[in-house]
């Protein structure tokens, strides 16, 4: 309180005029770095790196290191006057977070440790959150360091089942369509609620690509319609010409059964595992022979099923396919009888 009570009253009165001015001396050093308490020791060989977010944190790294992970590092120009900073080559990162990029310079330094970076539940502060995950991907896709995708998603670890979709959108932000096929597949073999992700994936997944999006959602929507569309057809379709792949001493009866079977034997079948689950076990004929045409009989259409149900890349009238491959199947057991 003494800090108040010192003051006089007249400096109430004195600050309604302007204070007089004081000759500021003119700073001659540079403005000061804000640097990362892990990145702030400079090492011969370093770049600085900053941030461009409102934190602008900087960081020491070593330009050979990043080069290696990196065409873009690899093919930086020598930097010229403006790009220095006391002597050493600064490079300000658009659009790149702070924590983004402490993320992304703490996996590149892991590759030269024996241990692997791997990141605390997001979900408790002050681990790194989503948001840095997505911002360190960014900057390795923009920066052209594929190597981080792999360092990202071996880093997530437990966060693999508590974010699904943050493998998918790793993947799908570095580009690689196989990755991000088998992530999105994943999604479904673990019956993860789409409408459960975190806002900030779909956001950073629509930014940098829509149609991956697009197609999870697609892919999402048929895995919890598949079985609506399943016994919209399959009664109708039981097909006649499937029980000619039935044996002499059995046909015509198990024409019919095989028929019937379709219907009947997948009656309680609410889910593509109870299909499969019928599919793969006995499917109900005595005589050898016909369980086998039964087995092609019903191919196609469990294939098919589980395809619409769990691919994240079905493209065209898989049904019109599947029924034509079973087609060259049904001859040829024809023609080997
Ligand atoms: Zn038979």
């Amino acid at each position: 309180m003494a800090k108040y009570s010192s003051k006089p009253a007249a400096h109430v009165v004195e600050n309604q005029s302007p204070p007089p001015l004081q000759p500021q001396p003119q700073p001659q050093s540079l403005p000061p770095l804000r640097f990362a308490p892990s990145f702030d020791t400079r090492q011969p060989g370093d770049i600085i790196l900053q941030a461009s977010d409102a934190a602008a944190v900087a960081c020491y790294f070593r330009l050979s290191l990043l080069a290696n992970i990196s065409t873009f590092f690899a093919e930086l120009p020598p930097p010229g006057p403006s790009d220095l900073y006391d002597g050493i080559a600064i490079l300000r990162l658009h659009s790149t977070s702070s924590m983004g990029l402490l993320l992304f310079l703490s996996l590149v330094r892991s590759t030269t440790t024996l241990e692997a970076y791997a990141f605390d539940d997001p979900h408790a502060p002050p681990a790194i959150g989503i948001q840095s995950i997505l911002d360190a991907a960014g900057l390795a896709r923009n920066y052209a360091a594929p190597l981080v995708f792999r360092l990202l998603v071996s880093g997530l670890d437990g966060l693999r089942e508590t974010e699904p979709a943050l493998e998918f959108a790793i993947w799908t932000i570095g580009g690689s369509e196989k990755h991000t096929k088998e992530a999105a597949e994943r999604t479904i073999k673990i019956k993860y609620d789409l409408t459960k992700v975190d806002p900030d994936i779909v956001k950073a997944v629509k930014a940098y690509a829509p149609a991956s999006w697009m197609q999870m959602q697609d892919l999402h929507l048929r895995g919890a319609n598949a079985m609506r569309r399943w016994w919209d057809w399959a009664p109708e379709e039981a097909p006649t010409e499937v029980g000619d792949t039935a044996c002499p001493t059995c046909a015509p009866e198990e024409r019919d059964r095989i028929s019937k079977g379709l219907v009947e034997l997948f009656a309680e079948c609410d889910s593509v595992e109870a299909v499969m689950a019928v599919y793969g076990g006995d499917l109900g004929s005595d005589c050898k022979s016909c369980e086998t045409a039964r087995t092609r009989a019903y191919y196609p259409r469990v294939q098919w099923l589980c395809d619409f149900a769990t691919k994240y890349d079905l493209k065209g009238d898989e049904l019109g396919n599947y029924v034509a491959d079973s087609w060259v199947i049904w001859d040829n057991g024809m023609n080997d009888s």
